[in-house]
This record gives C-alpha cells, structure tokens and sequence, in this order.
C-alpha cells in the first residue's frame, strides 16, 4: 500500500530547486536584504497578477491584517465582523488592534461567511467586515460590498487561502477595499518561511501601511506613527517571484484534482464541498464533511492517506477567547466537529490521486465500523 501524505511540501519546493538558488544567490550577491529590489519588484507583479493597484510585502498574514486594521484607523470600542469559522488568525488581528471581533455564521455548504447573515450582527460600534476565503473559494462579495456601502463599513478580506481565486472573474485582491494575505509556505503562494502582503486601490492606505511596517517611518529616522517592524525579506520576496510564475498552473491542477475527487466521491455518504457558479476556488484545501469523520480519519491513516483538520475548534471555543464564549454558533460548532481535510497539492501523481479515492471509497464502503 503506498502512502499519500497530506501535503508534500519538499516536493513543492524542489520542483523550482534551480530557480530559487538563482534567487538566493541574485540576493546574496546583491548585498541589500531589507526592503531592497526584490520586494518592490515582487510587489509590483503580485498587485499586478491581483488585478490590484498597489501591494505592499509585510510580515506574515496575521500583520497584514493588523496592519490593515489600524490603516483604517480601527481599534479599541470598535467591532469588526469576522466569519465564526475560520483560522484563530483572523480574529487574532482584530484582537490586536484593540478592536472586538463578532462572529457570524457561515453557509455550511460553501464553509464562507452568509452575507444574509451580517446585518444582524452590525451595531453603531461596527467599523469593518473581514471576510475570509476559506479554502480557496471565494466568499459572496457583492452583498457584502453592498450592506458595507449601506452602513458606512470598510470591507478588509483575509485571503491567506485564496491567491489567484475568481468571483464573477475578478481576481481576489480586487474585491474589497483591502486584502491581507499570508505566504505561510503552505499556502498555495508560499515562501520559504513566512510572510504576507496587502493588497489595496487606495494610495492612502497603502502608503500608511508602508509607513506602520517600516517603525511608523516614512522617511528615515523619522517617526509619524507609533509602527511595528514588519516587512517581507529581500530573500523571500526573491523566492516568492520564482513561485508565482507557477501559481496559475499550480492552481489549476488542484482545480482538476478537486474535480477528480468531487466525481469519485458524488454516490457516498459525505457532503462535499460546494462551488457557486460565481466562484473559481483554488482550492487550497478540499474539505469534506463526515457524520463520524473520527471513525474515516483513522480508516485513511491505517490505509496510509494522510488528513487533517481544518480546524478542530472554532475561535469562541479557544480559551483565549473565553470572553466570547456566550456566543451561540452551532454552525460553526457542527463543522468542526465534522470537516476532514483530504490530501491536496498540485503535484500530486494521477496514482496518488487514485489511491487517495479508492481508501476513501472502500473505508466508506467497506469499512464496518464506519456509517456516515
Ligand atoms: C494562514 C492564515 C492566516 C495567517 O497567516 P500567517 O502568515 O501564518 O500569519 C490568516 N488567515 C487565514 C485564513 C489563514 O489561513
């Protein structure tokens, strides 16, 4: 029985083994490793690949949203809208900032937040909805857009999982006023350590944000703002150039995969993922829900196929956000309790692909112990 691991990222990376030694040498060789060519370089062809006017390199993700946040000058006694399920990160920034996160719940079929859901949770304290893109498909923008316009409220979108995604054939990164996004190497844009970026049509939040990053300093040894160090490194920024000529094909073979998947799967007991004619995911991960998805987890492991779960528990249940405990979100509770990861990257072989459906198949099938 051979074995699928869950993600493979060694395999990611060696297949642009000679670029990215180009890239480290081009950087060393240049002498320069903070805020130099490459990352404005890499700035100016991931705005331009996000159909977005400017893009600044940060950090990591979890800055790109904090960063954002306090660009639009959001902090303490504000709240902010923030999917019930999604990565602790995107309640984390908004924590940070000093501002509350409040949940709302999402479709459970498409896993992204249910814009007929948000005007419920909008008081006169609300500054922002942060929506996320979670696993890659877009969330429903349009309304979204539409219910901020009405109430005055800045849309920031976490799109740590999504570069390269489509809604209505605009680009993520060109939906909202403002994106934040992560190149935690296992995004499907990852580097070789962390980092993230924003994204953004507006120059003023983009030269405040270049401004927080960089010690609140837009000019050397000046200091406007009380800023934070976070910035994308000359060396990352160099091998995030290499990958993202391969992102687009990267993403549309994990479309085909998801695909394969979705068929092989149609006649079992599982729900599977859900993709609204609106929406190009690029599927950064391909999430089922199982009723006794302990019981298939395990089946898959002793089969070889590696799973994981994204994620086990939602932020209100976290204890670092026992304060928020009393919300009541069974949605998100359910999912948690039932999504299962399945094996995803683009270069995954035709047989790895094929093993991974037959032990889903016959642990659904076969397996006794298992009734979906
Ligand atoms: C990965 C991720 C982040 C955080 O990104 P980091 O670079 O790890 O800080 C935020 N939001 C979501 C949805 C993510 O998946």
């Amino acid at each position: 029985m051979s074995n699928v691991p869950f993600l493979d990222l060694k395999r990611l990376n060696m297949a642009v083994a000679e670029p990215l030694a180009e890239a480290f040498l081009r950087t060393l060789n240049s002498g320069w490793y903070i805020l130099g060519r490459e990352v404005e370089e890499f700035e100016s062809e991931f705005a331009n690949y996000s159909e977005a006017k400017y893009c600044l390199g940060v950090a990591n993700g979890l800055d790109a949203i904090e960063l954002l946040l306090r660009a639009y000058d959001i902090g303490p006694g504000d709240e902010v809208i923030v999917p019930s399920n999604t990565y602790v990160a995107t309640w984390l920034a908004v924590t940070h900032v000093g501002a509350t996160p409040v949940p709302v719940e999402p479709d459970p079929l498409t896993h992204n937040i249910n814009p007929l859901l948000v005007e419920a949770a909008i008081t006169k304290n609300t500054k922002a909805i942060l929506p996320v893109h979670l696993y890659g498909q877009p969330a429903d923008m349009d309304p979204l857009m539409e219910i901020a316009k009405r109430h005055g409220l800045i849309v920031v979108d976490d799109a740590a999982q999504a570069q390269g995604a489509r809604y209505k054939g605009r680009r993520v990164g060109s939906l909202a006023h403002a994106t934040a996004t992560s190149f935690y190497p296992g995004k499907n844009l990852g580097a070789l350590g962390d980092g993230g970026a924003i994204l953004t049509d507006d120059p003023k939040i983009a030269e405040k944000v270049k401004c927080i990053r960089n010690y609140g300093s837009a000019v050397k040894y000046v200091n406007d703002v009380i800023g934070k160090n976070s910035r994308l490194d000359e060396l990352q920024a160099a091998f995030l150039r290499v990958k993202l000529r391969d992102l687009d094909e990267w993403n549309v073979r994990r479309e085909k995969i998801a695909q394969q998947y979705n068929q092989a799967f149609a006649d079992l007991p599982l729900i599977l993922p859900q993709t609204p004619e609106w929406a190009e995911s690029v599927w950064h991960l391909y999430v089922i829900q199982c009723n006794d998805r302990e019981a298939l987890q395990k089946s898959l492991s002793s089969r070889g196929i590696g799973t994981l779960i994204h994620y086990p528990i939602p932020p209100h249940r976290q204890k670092c956000y026992e304060t928020l405990s009393h919300y009541k979100l069974p949605i998100a509770e359910k999912l948690a309790q039932s999504v299962l990861s399945l094996p995803m990257s683009p270069l995954m072989t035709e047989s790895e692909v094929e093993t991974v459906i037959a032990a889903v198949r016959e642990a659904l099938l076969e397996g006794n112990t298992l009734r979906a």
